[in-house]
């Protein structure tokens, strides 16, 4: 279960007493109603603080609750559920300055030695293997990383790219621990819960991949999904190079908020005679769409993981960044959605 540490949020407001004096909390989905029982604890340690709740829906680390923040005057925003989003001083100095305190929150599911077992079996003949993890399981990825290396793996840990990130840590768009050790690895092993990051590394690799689901207790092999996604992508690449009058999507997120790559897009397609209109939105769904009949498709510079997860959401092409690239030629297919043969063992199954 993954469960907010009480105590340790209660030490880091005492400790700064005379520092934040108004807090707003902001959790993403699932673990947001454990909010209202530290809300209470923290009335009744006696700090004399003034709380409040985000109550909108989080979607990740680059989507903190500023405007909560400003509206409610906070001294600082709490942050569950996630580490730190990588983000640069430039992106930071233009937002407000608040500043913002994250607490990732850690599953305490045992592993077992039956998932132990059916992991190796699905590793099957392959040595080299890239341990990541998304950081609520940190946990467990110790101990299967100790398990795996006492089996005779050769286990390989990316140093990743991003500031912010732990060594081994995916987050859903950024694989920079995967791609480090992409050329010794034979196959990654992802400890996560639910199959989102394990497909960004299989997808951003085109590495044969495992997931090691621990909710479940169950592990999935990526290949067949990556390559439904993979093909899903090719086919709206090809209709959106018919379309001619594209909506252009800027996220007012914080860290989704890319406007500069927004006018590229827009310059990009006017310049080939195509036409492009700059929406600002707050939340993108294909609802809010519904009110331009006449966009043919669109290009996304909020999540690059809408134009993949919720590819199929949308009736008309929705493209990230990166497909946008592939769109006008400034990158192949396969350099961003490389396909790595796999050994024969995996093949058969
Ligand atoms: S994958 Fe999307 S929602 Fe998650 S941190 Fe990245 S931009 Fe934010």
């Amino acid at each position: 279960m993954l469960k907010i540490n009480i105590e340790e949020v209660l030490r880091f407001l005492k400790e700064n007493r005379n520092i934040y004096k108004k807090i707003v909390l902001q959790a993403p989905d699932g673990l947001r109603n454990q909010l209202l029982k530290l809300y209470e604890a923290i009335l009744n340690a006696g700090i004399n603080v003034e709380v409040y709740i985000s109550g909108s829906r989080n979607f990740g680390a680059c989507d903190i609750a500023y405007e909560e923040g400003v509206r409610a005057n906070a001294d600082i925003i709490i942050h569950f559920g996630h580490t730190q989003f990588p983000y640069s001083e430039e992106q930071i100095n233009k937002l407000p300055q608040i500043p913002v305190k994250y607490f990732p929150v850690y599953d305490d599911r045992k592993v077992s030695e039956r998932l132990l077992h059916k992991l190796y079996s699905e590793i099957g003949e392959y040595r080299n293997i890239g341990l990541l993890y998304s950081v609520q399981y940190y946990p467990q990825f110790k101990v299967i990383r100790k398990k795996l290396e006492e089996k005779g793996f050769n286990i390989f840990i990316g140093e990743g790219s991003s500031v912010g990130l732990g060594r081994g840590q995916v987050i859903g768009c950024k694989i920079g621990a995967a791609k480090t050790i992409q050329d010794k690895v034979e196959a990654y092993v992802v400890i996560s819960g639910g199959k989102f990051h394990a497909l960004g590394v299989s997808l951003w690799t085109g590495v044969h991949t495992v997931l090691v689901d621990i909710p479940s207790s169950r592990i999935f092999n990526l290949d067949r999904e990556t390559a439904r996604i993979r093909s899903i992508i090719a086919y709206k690449l090809l209709e959106a190079e018919k379309i001619n009058r594209f909506g252009i999507i800027v996220s007012k997120k914080s860290f989704q908020y890319n406007l500069s790559i927004a006018r590229f897009c827009e310059k990009e397609l006017w310049k080939r005679g195509k036409k492009g209109y700059i929406l600002i939105l707050d939340e993108l769904n294909p609802q809010v769409l519904m009110n331009f009949p006449d966009l043919e498709g669109y290009i996304q510079t909020a999540c690059p993981r809408i134009s993949i997860d919720d590819i199929m959401l949308y009736k008309k092409p929705i493209l990230n960044i990166e497909q946008f690239m592939i769109l006008i030629g400034h990158k192949k297919f396969e350099e961003v959605y490389p396909w790595r043969e796999r050994k024969a063992i995996q093949e058969k199954k």
